[in-house]
Protein backbone atom coordinates (compact mmCIF):
# COMPACT_ATOMS: atom_id res chain seq x y z
CA UNK A 1 0.00 0.00 0.00
CA UNK A 2 1.09 3.66 -0.35
CA UNK A 3 2.47 4.67 2.98
CA UNK A 4 3.38 8.64 2.81
CA UNK A 5 6.88 9.13 4.74
CA UNK A 6 6.30 11.13 7.89
CA UNK A 7 8.77 13.68 6.28
CA UNK A 8 6.14 14.10 3.46
CA UNK A 9 3.56 14.84 5.59
CA UNK A 10 4.30 18.65 5.29
CA UNK A 11 4.36 19.05 1.49
CA UNK A 12 1.90 17.08 0.71
CA UNK A 13 -0.85 18.45 -1.89
CA UNK A 14 -3.72 17.60 -0.77
CA UNK A 15 -6.90 18.83 -2.95
CA UNK A 16 -9.70 17.22 -1.41
CA UNK A 17 -10.70 16.30 2.44
CA UNK A 18 -9.79 12.71 2.63
CA UNK A 19 -12.89 10.24 3.11
CA UNK A 20 -10.74 8.25 5.66
CA UNK A 21 -8.53 10.01 7.65
CA UNK A 22 -6.20 8.74 4.71
CA UNK A 23 -4.21 11.35 2.98
CA UNK A 24 -4.29 11.90 -1.00
CA UNK A 25 -1.50 12.91 -3.16
CA UNK A 26 -2.66 14.97 -5.92
CA UNK A 27 -1.04 13.84 -9.28
CA UNK A 28 -3.29 15.36 -11.51
CA UNK A 29 -1.35 18.89 -12.27
CA UNK A 30 1.76 19.13 -14.32
CA UNK A 31 1.90 23.23 -12.47
CA UNK A 32 5.54 23.07 -12.57
CA UNK A 33 5.92 25.17 -9.41
CA UNK A 34 8.70 22.61 -8.43
CA UNK A 35 11.61 24.92 -9.89
CA UNK A 36 10.47 27.97 -7.11
CA UNK A 37 13.09 27.04 -4.88
CA UNK A 38 15.56 27.72 -7.72
CA UNK A 39 13.50 31.47 -8.17
CA UNK A 40 13.82 32.13 -4.63
CA UNK A 41 17.48 31.65 -4.68
CA UNK A 42 17.79 33.97 -7.94
CA UNK A 43 16.51 36.47 -5.84
CA UNK A 44 16.46 40.19 -7.03
CA UNK A 45 18.24 39.32 -9.92
CA UNK A 46 14.48 38.04 -11.45
CA UNK A 47 12.52 41.20 -10.04
CA UNK A 48 10.43 43.18 -12.41
CA UNK A 49 9.34 46.56 -11.19
CA UNK A 50 6.82 48.07 -13.62
CA UNK A 51 5.59 52.01 -12.69
CA UNK A 52 2.22 52.48 -12.86
CA UNK A 53 2.84 54.76 -16.10
CA UNK A 54 4.79 52.06 -18.07
CA UNK A 55 2.97 49.84 -20.18
CA UNK A 56 -0.19 51.65 -20.77
CA UNK A 57 -0.88 51.41 -24.94
CA UNK A 58 -2.43 48.35 -26.41
CA UNK A 59 0.63 48.84 -28.91
CA UNK A 60 4.19 47.28 -28.52
CA UNK A 61 5.95 47.65 -31.45
CA UNK A 62 4.19 49.02 -34.68
CA UNK A 63 7.12 48.31 -36.46
CA UNK A 64 7.02 44.53 -35.88
CA UNK A 65 4.57 42.30 -37.87
CA UNK A 66 3.24 41.00 -33.87
CA UNK A 67 2.71 44.53 -33.08
CA UNK A 68 1.96 43.26 -29.60
CA UNK A 69 5.05 41.28 -28.78
CA UNK A 70 7.65 43.38 -26.32
CA UNK A 71 10.91 43.92 -27.95
CA UNK A 72 12.50 42.77 -25.18
CA UNK A 73 10.76 39.88 -25.04
CA UNK A 74 11.52 38.79 -29.14
CA UNK A 75 15.08 39.12 -28.08
CA UNK A 76 14.90 37.01 -24.93
CA UNK A 77 13.53 34.67 -26.90
CA UNK A 78 15.86 34.51 -29.64
CA UNK A 79 19.33 34.61 -27.24
CA UNK A 80 17.62 31.52 -25.00
CA UNK A 81 17.11 29.98 -28.17
CA UNK A 82 20.95 30.13 -29.39
CA UNK A 83 22.09 29.60 -25.69
CA UNK A 84 19.98 26.49 -25.65
CA UNK A 85 20.23 25.20 -29.14
CA UNK A 86 16.75 23.77 -29.34
CA UNK A 87 15.30 26.01 -32.15
CA UNK A 88 16.16 27.91 -35.07
CA UNK A 89 14.95 31.51 -35.32
CA UNK A 90 16.43 33.10 -37.82
CA UNK A 91 13.94 33.68 -40.38
CA UNK A 92 11.19 33.35 -38.22
CA UNK A 93 8.33 35.85 -37.04
CA UNK A 94 7.96 35.59 -33.02
CA UNK A 95 4.19 35.25 -32.21
CA UNK A 96 3.18 35.72 -28.38
CA UNK A 97 0.43 34.31 -26.90
CA UNK A 98 -1.42 34.12 -23.79
CA UNK A 99 -0.01 30.92 -22.90
CA UNK A 100 1.02 28.46 -25.49
CA UNK A 101 -2.74 27.74 -25.24
CA UNK A 102 -4.25 30.75 -27.07
CA UNK A 103 -1.16 29.79 -29.66
CA UNK A 104 -2.58 26.41 -30.40
CA UNK A 105 -5.88 27.96 -30.99
CA UNK A 106 -4.73 30.70 -33.22
CA UNK A 107 -2.27 28.11 -35.26
CA UNK A 108 -5.78 25.88 -35.61
CA UNK A 109 -7.35 29.18 -37.03
CA UNK A 110 -4.39 30.34 -39.28
CA UNK A 111 -3.76 26.40 -40.50
CA UNK A 112 -7.37 26.22 -41.55
CA UNK A 113 -8.69 26.88 -45.30
CA UNK A 114 -11.22 29.92 -44.56
CA UNK A 115 -13.27 28.77 -47.90
CA UNK A 116 -13.47 24.94 -47.14
CA UNK A 117 -16.47 23.55 -47.76
CA UNK A 118 -15.78 20.63 -44.53
CA UNK A 119 -14.08 21.56 -41.58
CA UNK A 120 -10.19 20.23 -41.89
CA UNK A 121 -9.41 17.28 -39.62
CA UNK A 122 -6.76 17.81 -36.68
CA UNK A 123 -5.52 15.08 -35.08
CA UNK A 124 -2.70 13.38 -32.81
CA UNK A 125 -1.17 10.04 -32.30
CA UNK A 126 -2.03 8.79 -29.08
CA UNK A 127 -1.27 9.01 -26.18
CA UNK A 128 -1.48 12.78 -26.89
CA UNK A 129 -2.10 15.71 -24.66
CA UNK A 130 -5.71 15.68 -23.02
CA UNK A 131 -6.61 19.29 -23.86
CA UNK A 132 -5.91 18.92 -27.79
CA UNK A 133 -9.84 17.40 -28.45
CA UNK A 134 -11.31 20.11 -26.05
CA UNK A 135 -9.43 22.88 -27.40
CA UNK A 136 -10.06 21.95 -30.70
CA UNK A 137 -13.51 21.36 -30.78
CA UNK A 138 -14.38 24.39 -28.16
CA UNK A 139 -16.23 27.06 -30.55
CA UNK A 140 -16.91 24.77 -32.89
CA UNK A 141 -16.11 27.31 -35.70
CA UNK A 142 -16.37 24.99 -38.46
CA UNK A 143 -13.02 25.32 -39.36
CA UNK A 144 -11.59 22.95 -37.76
CA UNK A 145 -12.41 19.91 -35.70
CA UNK A 146 -10.91 16.82 -34.25
CA UNK A 147 -10.59 14.05 -35.91
CA UNK A 148 -8.48 11.58 -33.21
CA UNK A 149 -5.76 9.35 -33.50
CA UNK A 150 -3.33 10.22 -36.09
CA UNK A 151 -2.28 6.46 -36.62
CA UNK A 152 -5.57 5.65 -37.97
CA UNK A 153 -6.47 9.00 -39.35
CA UNK A 154 -7.47 8.61 -43.63
CA UNK A 155 -5.40 10.96 -45.33
CA UNK A 156 -7.42 11.41 -48.59
CA UNK A 157 -7.65 15.45 -47.45
CA UNK A 158 -5.56 18.57 -46.26
CA UNK A 159 -5.63 17.87 -41.95
CA UNK A 160 -3.19 19.65 -39.25
CA UNK A 161 -1.35 16.84 -37.38
CA UNK A 162 0.20 18.24 -33.45
CA UNK A 163 3.41 16.85 -33.01
CA UNK A 164 4.46 16.91 -29.19
CA UNK A 165 7.75 16.17 -28.91
CA UNK A 166 8.57 14.89 -26.12
CA UNK A 167 5.25 13.88 -25.96
CA UNK A 168 3.14 14.48 -23.34
CA UNK A 169 1.49 12.59 -21.16
CA UNK A 170 4.12 9.38 -22.18
CA UNK A 171 7.63 11.74 -22.52
CA UNK A 172 9.13 9.99 -26.02
CA UNK A 173 10.37 11.95 -28.61
CA UNK A 174 8.20 12.36 -31.61
CA UNK A 175 8.08 12.78 -35.71
CA UNK A 176 4.59 12.98 -37.25
CA UNK A 177 3.05 9.64 -38.03
CA UNK A 178 0.15 10.76 -40.97
CA UNK A 179 1.50 9.43 -44.37
CA UNK A 180 -0.35 11.77 -46.55
CA UNK A 181 1.30 14.88 -48.67
CA UNK A 182 -1.59 17.33 -47.62
CA UNK A 183 -0.40 17.74 -43.83
CA UNK A 184 0.32 20.23 -42.15
CA UNK A 185 2.25 20.33 -39.25
CA UNK A 186 1.77 22.15 -35.84
CA UNK A 187 4.59 21.07 -33.53
CA UNK A 188 4.49 21.28 -29.50
CA UNK A 189 7.56 21.81 -28.23
CA UNK A 190 6.87 22.72 -24.69
CA UNK A 191 9.09 20.51 -23.50
CA UNK A 192 11.92 20.59 -25.83
CA UNK A 193 14.11 21.34 -23.26
CA UNK A 194 17.82 20.01 -21.29
CA UNK A 195 15.84 19.74 -17.79
CA UNK A 196 13.25 16.96 -19.36
CA UNK A 197 15.42 15.52 -22.86
CA UNK A 198 18.47 16.12 -24.42
CA UNK A 199 18.99 18.31 -27.06
CA UNK A 200 19.62 17.09 -30.01
CA UNK A 201 19.60 19.78 -32.97
CA UNK A 202 17.81 22.94 -33.39
CA UNK A 203 14.31 22.15 -34.15
CA UNK A 204 13.45 23.61 -37.67
CA UNK A 205 10.30 23.46 -38.43
CA UNK A 206 7.53 25.64 -40.09
CA UNK A 207 5.46 26.20 -36.56
CA UNK A 208 6.60 25.56 -33.63
CA UNK A 209 5.13 26.12 -29.94
CA UNK A 210 7.29 26.96 -26.87
CA UNK A 211 5.30 28.38 -23.48
CA UNK A 212 7.17 30.16 -20.19
CA UNK A 213 5.09 27.22 -18.04
CA UNK A 214 7.56 24.23 -18.84
CA UNK A 215 10.41 25.94 -20.01
CA UNK A 216 10.96 27.99 -16.60
CA UNK A 217 8.15 27.18 -14.27
CA UNK A 218 6.19 30.49 -14.58
CA UNK A 219 2.72 28.87 -15.52
CA UNK A 220 1.09 31.50 -13.96
CA UNK A 221 2.82 34.32 -15.92
CA UNK A 222 0.84 32.92 -19.28
CA UNK A 223 3.14 33.54 -21.89
CA UNK A 224 3.81 31.03 -24.89
CA UNK A 225 5.49 32.09 -28.25
CA UNK A 226 5.35 30.87 -31.89
CA UNK A 227 8.28 30.49 -33.87
CA UNK A 228 6.51 30.75 -37.39
CA UNK A 229 8.11 30.49 -41.06
CA UNK A 230 5.32 31.84 -43.02
CA UNK A 231 4.58 35.52 -43.12
CA UNK A 232 0.73 35.20 -43.82
CA UNK A 233 0.64 31.90 -41.36
CA UNK A 234 1.91 34.76 -38.47
CA UNK A 235 -0.22 37.38 -39.77
CA UNK A 236 -3.68 35.45 -39.45
CA UNK A 237 -2.54 34.37 -35.84
CA UNK A 238 -1.49 37.50 -34.89
CA UNK A 239 -5.18 38.20 -36.13
CA UNK A 240 -7.15 35.72 -33.80
CA UNK A 241 -5.19 37.60 -30.79
CA UNK A 242 -5.67 40.67 -31.81
CA UNK A 243 -9.62 39.64 -32.38
CA UNK A 244 -9.35 37.59 -29.09
CA UNK A 245 -7.56 39.22 -26.47
CA UNK A 246 -6.18 42.66 -28.48
CA UNK A 247 -2.49 41.18 -27.86
CA UNK A 248 -1.17 39.75 -24.65
CA UNK A 249 -0.68 41.51 -21.22
CA UNK A 250 2.78 43.10 -21.51
CA UNK A 251 3.46 43.00 -17.75
CA UNK A 252 3.45 39.21 -18.18
CA UNK A 253 5.83 39.53 -21.45
CA UNK A 254 8.27 42.00 -19.66
CA UNK A 255 8.29 39.59 -16.82
CA UNK A 256 8.93 36.84 -19.09
CA UNK A 257 12.00 38.76 -20.82
CA UNK A 258 13.24 39.21 -17.54
CA UNK A 259 13.20 35.71 -16.42
CA UNK A 260 14.42 34.43 -19.40
CA UNK A 261 17.45 36.49 -19.71
CA UNK A 262 18.19 35.65 -16.26
CA UNK A 263 18.26 32.26 -17.39
CA UNK A 264 20.24 32.64 -20.34
CA UNK A 265 22.58 34.76 -18.20
CA UNK A 266 22.98 31.87 -15.78
CA UNK A 267 23.99 28.90 -18.39
CA UNK A 268 26.48 31.46 -19.83
CA UNK A 269 28.03 31.84 -16.26
CA UNK A 270 27.90 28.43 -15.86
CA UNK A 271 29.32 27.53 -19.24
CA UNK A 272 32.14 30.13 -18.64
CA UNK A 273 33.20 29.25 -15.25
CA UNK A 274 30.80 26.44 -13.70
CA UNK A 275 30.58 28.66 -10.85
CA UNK A 276 26.76 28.27 -9.85
CA UNK A 277 24.53 26.69 -11.00
CA UNK A 278 22.51 27.25 -14.15
CA UNK A 279 18.62 26.99 -13.83
CA UNK A 280 19.19 24.10 -16.40
CA UNK A 281 21.59 22.14 -14.12
CA UNK A 282 18.94 22.91 -11.12
CA UNK A 283 15.58 21.77 -13.04
CA UNK A 284 18.29 19.12 -14.41
CA UNK A 285 18.88 17.50 -11.02
CA UNK A 286 15.49 18.00 -9.75
CA UNK A 287 14.00 15.71 -12.33
CA UNK A 288 16.29 13.36 -11.60
CA UNK A 289 16.03 13.17 -8.25
CA UNK A 290 12.35 12.73 -8.58
CA UNK A 291 12.44 10.19 -11.46
CA UNK A 292 15.04 7.92 -8.91
CA UNK A 293 12.55 8.15 -6.25
CA UNK A 294 9.83 7.56 -8.66
CA UNK A 295 11.63 4.25 -10.48
CA UNK A 296 12.55 3.00 -6.75
CA UNK A 297 9.19 2.60 -5.46
CA UNK A 298 8.10 1.26 -8.89
CA UNK A 299 10.97 -1.48 -8.64
CA UNK A 300 9.12 -2.82 -5.40
CA UNK A 301 5.43 -2.81 -7.15
CA UNK A 302 4.42 -6.09 -9.06
CA UNK A 303 2.25 -4.67 -11.01
CA UNK A 304 3.43 -0.99 -12.15
CA UNK A 305 6.38 -0.23 -14.61
CA UNK A 306 7.36 2.69 -16.27
CA UNK A 307 8.93 3.32 -19.42
CA UNK A 308 13.07 3.43 -20.36
CA UNK A 309 14.53 5.84 -22.35
CA UNK A 310 17.58 5.44 -24.27
CA UNK A 311 20.34 8.74 -23.09
CA UNK A 312 21.68 10.40 -25.85
CA UNK A 313 24.15 13.40 -26.33
CA UNK A 314 22.98 16.60 -25.02
CA UNK A 315 24.76 19.32 -27.05
CA UNK A 316 23.42 21.77 -24.32
CA UNK A 317 25.05 20.33 -21.01
CA UNK A 318 27.72 18.36 -23.85
CA UNK A 319 27.23 15.15 -22.56
CA UNK A 320 25.17 12.29 -22.67
CA UNK A 321 21.87 12.52 -20.39
CA UNK A 322 18.69 10.65 -20.02
CA UNK A 323 15.23 11.96 -21.33
CA UNK A 324 13.09 12.65 -17.86
CA UNK A 325 9.75 13.76 -18.86
CA UNK A 326 7.66 16.17 -16.95
CA UNK A 327 5.15 12.91 -16.62
CA UNK A 328 5.39 9.03 -15.63
CA UNK A 329 3.45 7.14 -18.07
CA UNK A 330 2.83 4.31 -15.20
CA UNK A 331 2.17 0.98 -16.50
CA UNK A 332 -0.34 -0.92 -15.09
CA UNK A 333 -0.20 -5.09 -14.79
CA UNK A 334 -2.47 -7.76 -13.38
CA UNK A 335 -5.54 -7.91 -12.57
CA UNK A 336 -6.59 -4.50 -11.98
CA UNK A 337 -10.05 -3.44 -13.68
CA UNK A 338 -9.64 0.31 -13.32
CA UNK A 339 -6.19 1.85 -12.77
CA UNK A 340 -7.08 5.05 -12.29
CA UNK A 341 -9.93 4.10 -9.53
CA UNK A 342 -7.64 1.75 -8.04
CA UNK A 343 -4.81 4.29 -7.79
CA UNK A 344 -7.22 6.61 -6.09
CA UNK A 345 -9.11 4.00 -4.16
CA UNK A 346 -6.40 1.77 -2.49
CA UNK A 347 -3.38 4.62 -2.89
CA UNK A 348 -4.58 7.95 -2.22
CA UNK A 349 -3.44 8.92 -5.90
CA UNK A 350 -5.46 11.31 -8.04
CA UNK A 351 -4.58 11.58 -11.51
CA UNK A 352 -6.00 13.51 -14.35
CA UNK A 353 -9.49 13.69 -14.76
CA UNK A 354 -9.49 14.29 -18.42
CA UNK A 355 -8.59 11.01 -19.14
CA UNK A 356 -9.28 10.11 -22.64
CA UNK A 357 -6.31 10.47 -23.59
CA UNK A 358 -3.94 10.21 -20.48
CA UNK A 359 -5.06 6.30 -20.39
CA UNK A 360 -3.91 3.66 -22.39
CA UNK A 361 -4.89 -0.25 -22.43
CA UNK A 362 -4.17 -2.88 -24.20
CA UNK A 363 -2.14 -3.48 -27.17
CA UNK A 364 -4.87 -1.77 -29.69
CA UNK A 365 -4.35 1.99 -29.57
CA UNK A 366 -7.76 1.88 -31.05
CA UNK A 367 -9.28 0.61 -28.29
CA UNK A 368 -11.62 2.57 -26.31
CA UNK A 369 -9.55 4.08 -24.29
CA UNK A 370 -11.99 6.30 -22.08
CA UNK A 371 -13.61 3.33 -20.52
CA UNK A 372 -11.16 1.31 -18.00
CA UNK A 373 -14.36 -1.19 -17.12
CA UNK A 374 -14.01 -2.54 -20.35
CA UNK A 375 -10.66 -3.78 -20.01
CA UNK A 376 -9.73 -6.71 -21.55
CA UNK A 377 -6.05 -6.91 -22.53
CA UNK A 378 -4.20 -7.43 -19.36
CA UNK A 379 -2.33 -3.92 -18.72
CA UNK A 380 -3.45 0.33 -18.40
CA UNK A 381 -1.09 3.26 -18.82
CA UNK A 382 -2.17 5.86 -16.76
CA UNK A 383 -0.10 9.55 -16.42
CA UNK A 384 1.77 10.77 -13.02
CA UNK A 385 3.04 14.26 -13.14
CA UNK A 386 6.28 14.45 -12.22
CA UNK A 387 5.90 18.21 -11.54
CA UNK A 388 3.72 17.16 -8.17
CA UNK A 389 5.56 14.41 -6.89
CA UNK A 390 7.20 16.27 -3.98
CA UNK A 391 10.09 16.14 -3.46
CA UNK A 392 9.87 14.16 -0.24
CA UNK A 393 7.37 11.80 -0.83
CA UNK A 394 8.05 8.46 -1.04
CA UNK A 395 5.63 6.63 -3.01
CA UNK A 396 5.66 2.65 -1.78
CA UNK A 397 3.70 1.70 -4.80
N1 LIG B 1 1.41 21.91 -24.73
C1 LIG B 1 1.67 20.88 -23.92
C2 LIG B 1 2.19 19.60 -24.52
C3 LIG B 1 1.44 20.97 -22.54
O1 LIG B 1 1.68 19.92 -21.74
C4 LIG B 1 0.95 22.19 -22.01
C5 LIG B 1 0.70 22.39 -20.53
N2 LIG B 1 0.29 21.28 -19.83
C6 LIG B 1 0.68 23.22 -22.89
C7 LIG B 1 0.92 23.06 -24.24
C8 LIG B 1 0.06 24.50 -22.41
O2 LIG B 1 0.96 25.43 -21.98
P1 LIG B 1 0.55 26.89 -21.47
O3 LIG B 1 0.65 26.84 -20.00
O4 LIG B 1 1.55 27.78 -22.07
O5 LIG B 1 -0.82 27.21 -21.99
Amino acid sequence: CLQPSSSCAATTTRTEPPDDGERVFDLSRGDPTMYEAYWKKVGDEATVVIPGSQSMSYFSDVTNICWFLEPELGSEVRRLHKVVGNAVTEGRHIVVGTGSSQLFLAALYALSPQDAHVPISVVAQVPYYSVYPILTDLLKPGLFKWAGDAQIFNKERTYIELVTSPNNPDGYTRGPVVNGSEGILVHDLAYYWPQYTPISSPADHDLMLFTLSKSTGHGGTRIGWALVKDQEVARRMIKFIELTTIGVSKDAQLRAAKILRVISDSSERTASSEQDESFFEFSHHLLAKRWKLLREAVEHSEIFSLPVFLPAFCTFRNRVSEPQPGFAWLKCEGDIEDCESFLRGNKGIILDSRREALFEQGSDPKYDKGSPASARAGWQRVSLKIFSVEKDILVHL
